[in-house]
């Protein structure tokens, strides 16, 4: 049996081998990527597009970036996995690394982003039993609407996308879901049995909805004094996204429990992680928890240096810089389709009124421009290009948005 398929096709061949073969749990844009480099890719017959998706804000520090590629294939010709059954020589310097750039004391890595944040649930349920004194099986985690958080089982149990849930009870208990924003709501779901809060600095997937001023310094106020965990999800807003190391610096707060993933590995590998005090991360004892490629070597090679070339080469000063002006300039296009410009950093959202039809065809309607964009919550397009990008290159981006945003 043939097992590779031996001519190299067309974005169209491409396409219709996924369709008949691939699971259809996605809908993509008509475009097949067969390479890039930094803010740059180019489909199969060699058309380049900006990208402004930067894989969801995994790709922050630019496709393909060398000194990434330099320690991944270094370390792939030394040791690739050791299971944590045994150390290896990367996953302490990470470690340390990782803590004193982040202002932690402990670091657990995992893969995913959803892996990253059942490792802090369940760690704010251990540190309620443990800790507070929560009687068992009782410990409330707080969350809110329009959250993303991931897709396993217990995650969409608390989101409030149907489609997210539609077929996949049942679900698990625990959660209570509050409005974003709103911090008397909060207080009023805060009870003896609560262990954490768990938020997005500003939600992505929401549809990049940037909170009220002061409050996630107010929400972390109101966590301190009820003693509740104060969990921050900065898997996205995360890592110089939003012009700031991390999102939460903002508004001065140090969260209980910091959930990182996605640019972590500037796009080579997933690597996600969770940090916090020795006091509350040493409730795991061994056993507890763990990842076979969680902490690989290989992993924690590549996210060493993901993590110095975000701060040595200044992305996160970029992405302040280059992300006010975007954000400026797509709220000077004059265009009767658009809402509402928002978002912090390199974290845009171009909202669409109802009557624009959605943000799918202009999406594909940037793609025929040369730019890639992916909408959100249907109305919503995000612009999120890796942090790199030059203020030439948003000059050549917001052509393309005026002409697509003022011609459909
Ligand atoms: C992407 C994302 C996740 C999930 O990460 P995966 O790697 O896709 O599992 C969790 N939280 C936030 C805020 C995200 O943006």
């Amino acid at each position: 049996m043939a097992v590779r398929t031996a001519a190299k096709l067309d974005s169209a061949g491409y396409i219709a081998l996924h369709e008949q073969y691939g699971a259809r749990n996605y809908h993509p844009l008509d475009v097949v990527i067969s390479r890039a480099q930094g803010v740059w890719v180019y489909d199969v017959e060699g058309r380049r597009y900006l990208d402004c998706l930067a894989a969801y804000s995994a790709v922050n520090q630019g496709h393909c970036h060398p000194r990434i590629y330099q320690a991944l294939v270094e370390q792939a010709q030394k040791v690739t996995l050791t299971s944590r059954a045994f150390h290896n020589e990367q996953l302490p310097l990470l470690c340390k690394e990782a803590c004193e750039l982040l202002g932690y004391e402990r670091f657990l890595p995992m893969n995913s982003g959803a892996e990253g944040v059942e490792t802090a649930l369940k760690l704010a349920r251990k540190w309620a039993y443990v800790k507070k004194g929560v009687p068992a099986d009782q410990a409330e985690i707080i969350v809110f609407a329009e959250n993303f958080h991931g897709r396993t089982i217990t995650i969409i149990s608390f989101s409030t996308e149907e489609q997210y849930r539609a077929g996949f009870g049942p679900f698990t208990p625990g959660f209570r879901i509050v409005p974003f924003g709103d911090l008397e709501a909060v207080e009023r779901a805060i009870t003896p049995n609560t262990a954490a809060v768990l938020v997005e600095p500003v939600q992505g997937e929401g549809g990049v909805i940037v909170p009220p001023k002061g409050y996630l310094r107010r929400l972390a106020e109101l966590c301190a004094q009820h003693n509740v965990l104060f969990i921050a999800d900065e898997i996205q807003t995360g890592l110089g996204r939003t012009g700031k190391l991390l999102a939460c610096e903002h508004e001065g707060v140090h969260p209980d429990v910091l959930i990182i993933g996605k640019a972590l590995s500037g796009g080579y590998y997933p690597v996600s992680a969770v940090l916090s005090s020795r006091d509350i991360l040493d409730v795991f004892e061994p056993g507890d928890h763990g990842s076979t490629f969680g902490g690989n070597p290989l992993a924690a090679a590549v996210a060493r240096e993901a993590l110095k070339v975000l701060v040595e080469e200044g992305m996160i000063e970029n992405a302040a810089v280059q992300g006010a002006y975007l954000k400026e300039r797509l709220q000077a296009i004059r265009s009767p389709h658009v809402k509402e410009v928002r978002g912090l950093g390199l974290l845009i959202g171009i909202e669409l009124y109802p009557s624009a039809g959605g943000a799918r065809r202009f999406c594909e309607a940037l793609k025929d421009n040369g730019v890639l964009c992916k909408d959100t919550r249907r109305h919503i397009i995000r612009v999120t290009p890796p942090l790199v990008i030059t203020r030439e290159e948003v000059d050549w981006a917001v052509e393309r948005f005026e002409k697509v945003l003022t011609s459909l």
